[in-house]
């Protein structure tokens, strides 16, 4: 087997430097030169997965075709790369723990005292070895959460000290991202948070062979030089990282640095085909240059932090490029609005997203969102929870199903338009349990979805554990509601839509996380369209 090339890319100083963003970035650019390359994250936390996490607290819970729930960078990662991901590209502390004690159980360590040297750190090592061994890529980029110098990071810089020492320089090497902050007051650029975060690395054994420095200014060549000379790295190998006005333009920003070529230099690969980016710079030209703005209500109970809906930002980015439209994102807490001002609020917008969310708060504003786009025709696209809204609404205020609801948010309705699957009902844990990933769904034929995806069959990831309650499919049919997209299988109603209404859908899974820059998703497009033609109208 050809040598498998290791990247690690770890953070220092700060949190939130994009280290998800630089690490997909040089991953376009090295696939654009023609290798296969995947993304990997580790996250120092001990939940097993981020989906039990508040989406206050780490942003959205992005999902995979293997029904993985995962860091939103791995939502960067597809965006970026085109390829989908799995389970093997996020591990967590939880996770490494838990093999590591359930072999302790299994007798594996054959009487061992079980300790985090060597066990945990060799369980570190096999998980960012698993990508490589599929043989399916030439090279592994492996994103370290946290920041250097924490004490949950420490066992995982030791795997990557003990990495780079056995797989031998060659083949693996450190890119250490680093903030360089500005002092306004002496207006100067400052280096010493970056000579003390690469001191704490090689504390740690571990001496970066790249710097990548996050800025607001440009770093001037004495600044480079000094980090040269205080962090053992060699001045071609400091790398800017200026702010940007979309993290899609850092990939040209790390092309016109020269990342990529440090990297494939120290990783002894050739470097023959410069990346040429065509496609992303069309779509980055289209996006920059739209000739029209669509304004879009985004009804969601977390919108408070927007990295909450990720992926949903983002297919509107991509859909609107792709319609040479921007689109405004009008964030609208669901928890705010009422019967009374639900008119005022929304009458300005060419098209209403309700988004996904859990529990009960802030439900009753959705319905409300849902009823006015329904009644006045604006385009109206509903996302899990926000199809299990439009189902409620139609139930509630077409069909005089009074109190209709999930049972997911009042248990003792009359009418649980909205129900768990049977094989729900037993499940106590919450972690891993609901409907996730990949399923199949058929389309109906001559319905508008199956206009929009030009497929009968298709497949999408989910992320739920309720579901419509087929008792009521006639009844909500009959009101003008049709069910267009079934799994084939189960029969479950995967996509409803009013032909009725100009557009009218609602999506029982998440479109969101398969749109990416070079397929922009034909929902997205195709609802972005309508609101424009709204908005024309
Ligand atoms: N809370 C709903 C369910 O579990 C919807 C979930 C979602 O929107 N992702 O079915």
């Amino acid at each position: 087997m050809a040598n498998i090339k290791y990247v690690f890319v770890t953070g220092g100083v700060t949190s939130s430097l994009g280290k998800g963003i630089i690490a997909a970035s040089l991953a376009k650019l090295l696939q654009e030169r023609g290798y296969s390359v995947t993304i990997q994250k580790l996250d120092p936390y001990i939940n097993i997965d981020p989906g039990t996490l508040n989406p206050y607290e780490h942003g959205e819970c992005y999902v995979t075709d293997d029904g993985a729930e995962t860091d939103l960078d791995l939502g960067h990662y597809e965006r970026f790369l085109n390829i989908p991901t799995s389970q093997a590209n996020n591990v967590t502390t939880g996770r490494i723990y838990q093999s590591v004690i359930d072999k302790e159980r299994k007798g594996v360590y054959l009487g061992k005292t079980v300790q985090v040297i060597p066990h945990i750190t060799d369980e570190i090592k096999n998980r960012i070895q698993i990508l490589g061994n599929t043989g399916d890529f030439d090279i592994v980029i492996t994103e370290i959460g946290g920041t250097v110098g924490d004490i949950e990071s420490l066992p995982y810089v030791e795997s990557v000290r003990q990495l780079l020492w056995e797989l031998g320089h060659e083949n693996a090497i450190v890119i250490h991202l680093t903030l360089i902050p500005y002092l306004a007051a002496a207006g100067e650029l400052k280096t010493k948070p970056t000579q003390h975060s690469v001191k704490m690395l090689m504390q740690s054994g571990v001496s970066p062979d790249i710097l990548v420095c996050r800025t607001e200014h440009k770093i001037s060549e004495s600044i480079k030089d000094k980090l040269a000379l205080f962090c053992n790295v060699n001045k071609e190998d400091v790398i800017e990282s200026i702010d940007a006005e979309t993290i899609y333009d850092v990939p040209n920003l790390m092309l016109s640095e020269g990342l990529d070529t440090v990297v494939l230099n120290k990783l002894r690969l050739s470097k023959d085909s410069r990346p040429k980016l065509i496609a992303w710079n069309e779509f980055l030209a289209k996006f920059k240059n739209p000739k029209n703005t669509v304004e879009i209500g985004l009804i969601g109970k977390y919108v408070e932090l927007h990295d909450a809906y990720k992926s949903i930002c983002e297919s509107f980015i991509h859909a609107g490029a792709f319609n040479e439209v921007k689109v405004n994102i009008n964030w609208i807490h669901s928890e705010d609005l009422t019967i009374e001002n639900v008119p005022e609020t929304l009458k300005y917008l060419n098209g209403i997203l309700v988004a996904p969310g859990f529990g009960e708060r802030g439900i009753e504003g959705k319905i409300e969102a849902v009823k006015y786009a329904r009644e006045n025709k604006i385009p109206f696209f509903g996302i899990c929870l926000g199809l299990q809204m439009a189902v409620i609404e139609l139930s509630r205020n077409v069909l005089g199903l009074k109190d209709a609801n999930s049972t997911e948010m009042n248990s003792k309705t009359p009418y649980p338009v909205i129900d768990l699957m049977e094989e729900q009902k037993n499940i106590t844990n919450y972690g891993g349990t609901m409907r996730l990933g990949a399923w199949d769904c058929e389309l109906k034929a001559n319905s508008k979805v199956i206009g929009i995806y030009k497929n009968d069959l298709i497949s999408e990831r989910h992320r739920h554990r309720y579901e419509f309650n087929n008792d009521y499919l006639e009844k909500i049919e009959n009101a003008g509601m049709i069910a267009t997209g079934k799994n084939p299988e189960t029969n479950l109603v995967e996509v409803f839509e009013i032909p009725a209404h100009p557009w009218f859908v609602g999506v029982q899974y998440h479109p969101e996380y398969k749109s990416t820059v070079l397929n922009p998703h034909p929902l997205f497009i195709d609802f972005v369209k309508a609101a424009l033609e709204h908005s024309l109208n």
